[in-house]
């Protein structure tokens, strides 16, 4: 048959090695990629990025997919978001009006909105104009009430 025949010579031939080491060398850029990779995202997210990598490094695709199933589900980033989030609930609830009950951005105590996401924060007097909180029913400053 002369089909096999070119077949076999093309398996023989220096084309074929060729293509056979760049896919090798395909797949091992991709292996270094998952391993550099791994190392990042457990870095981010507050795992061990040695130990992960280590893992990718010797079950390659195998390590990978036991990386996602077992990595921490939040990123760093996020929990020391969410830590902000709760200081300045925290603050609030102390008595200080210095953050935005809405984005938690740092507001001044005479703020009538808050300039990053508008959230209306206090009322002016209607006689005095000075910023009073909703739920005052009377304006300390002028003695008028609300
Ligand atoms: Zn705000
Ligand atoms: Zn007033």
């Amino acid at each position: 048959m002369e089909v096999f025949e070119d077949i076999a010579i093309f398996f023989q031939s220096p084309l074929f090695k060729l293509i056979v080491q760049l896919i090798g060398l395909f797949m091992l850029i991709i292996w270094v990629a998952m391993v550099a990779w791994t190392y990042r995202d457990a870095n981010s997210r507050g795992a061990s990025p040695i130990y992960w990598a280590v893992v990718v490094l010797l079950f390659n695709v195998f390590g990978l997919v036991i990386y996602m199933i077992l990595r921490p589900a939040e990123h760093a980033v996020d929990v020391r978001e969410r830590e902000l989030e709760i200081k300045a609930k925290e603050a609030m609830v102390h008595g200080s009006s210095l953050v935005c009950p809405e984005c938690h951005r740092p507001v001044d105590d005479n703020f009538l909105i808050c300039p990053y996401c508008m959230k209306k924060l206090k009322n002016p007097c209607p006689s005095c104009e000075e910023p009073l909180k909703p739920s005052w029913p009377v304006c300390p400053y002028c003695k008028a009430t609300v």
